[in-house]
């Protein structure tokens, strides 16, 4: 579904970011990881051998506009051209609002919103130019229903929505869409960590008596990166199994 293609994941060494990057390479993408650190982002591609001809480990700031700028110059140098760009990059946090404090609220801002800002932009002048692409957000279900504490994160995806839909409005003119996923509970190292009992009494909310796979949640990244949703931009696409909170 991707052959050709070259894509960018942040976060992509681990959790869903991950399976985004083994359902793209499986479908084809030219693919790059895009970690926080030259460590993690290596044991990711370790990981992937048998795609080592496609695909590429960077690690910018990803709210440095420059940095962000320098690296996706070396993908375009290494596959040529960047078409998908993946803002799956985030960090969550539970702290009640009383002890709360700013520089935790800005550390969750910063990179589950800022960072989306400047990899979207960055990615988005390299895409006018090659005549098109697609651009992914991770939002979530909190970003519609909000949860009852660590307030920044559902915050940052409510931005993420608001990011999305805005431009998705202004960059069609330019061939490009952008869309956003929004997972409900999905096992990922987080959740794989909880007591077997809490994993069963937050199924049972869940009307489909199970939390999401990062498998499931790739395969909505594989549709919204392809062709086959070329008239679908602006969206928040649920993957939650009808969760509501
Ligand atoms: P995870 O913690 O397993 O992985 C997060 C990834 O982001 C890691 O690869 C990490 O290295 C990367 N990252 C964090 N800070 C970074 C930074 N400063 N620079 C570069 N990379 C950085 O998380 P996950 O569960 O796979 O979640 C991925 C995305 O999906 C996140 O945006 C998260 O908010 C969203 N999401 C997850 C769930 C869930 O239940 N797992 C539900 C809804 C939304």
């Amino acid at each position: 579904m991707l052959r050709g293609k070259t894509a960018v994941v942040t976060g992509g060494t681990r959790g869903i970011g991950f399976a985004i990057v083994r359902k793209y390479l499986e479908n084809g993408a030219n693919v790059v990881v895009a970690g926080s650190r030259q460590e993690t982002v290596e044991k990711a591609l370790a990981q992937l051998s048998e795609y080592k001809d496609r695909v590429m480990g960077i690690w910018p700031d990803l709210c440095s506009p420059e940095k962000v700028a320098a690296a996706l110059d070396s993908v375009r140098e290494r596959f040529g051209s960047v078409d998908i760009m993946v803002n799956n990059a985030g960090i969550s946090s539970r702290t009640n609002l009383y002890d709360y404090t700013l520089e935790e609220f800005s550390r969750i801002l910063d990179i589950n919103i800022k960072a989306v800002f400047v990899c979207s932009q960055a990615a988005a002048r390299i895409m006018k130019g090659q005549g098109g692409g697609v651009i992914i957000n991770a939002s979530s279900m909190v970003g519609e229903y909000g949860q009852p504490s660590g307030c920044g994160y559902p915050a940052s995806k409510f931005a993420v929505n608001g990011l999305t839909k805005s431009l998705a409005r202004e960059l069609a003119k330019d061939g490009i869409r952008v869309n956003a996923v929004a997972p409900g509970v999905t096992r990922t190292d987080m959740v794989a960590a909880l007591p077997k009992e809490m994993v069963d009494r937050i199924s049972a909310q869940i009307p489909m008596g199970r939390p999401g796979e990062p498998e499931d949640v790739a395969n909505a990244y594989l549709f919204l990166a392809s062709d086959a949703s070329s008239y679908v931009t602006g969206i928040v696409l649920r993957v939650d199994g009808a969760a509501m909170n």
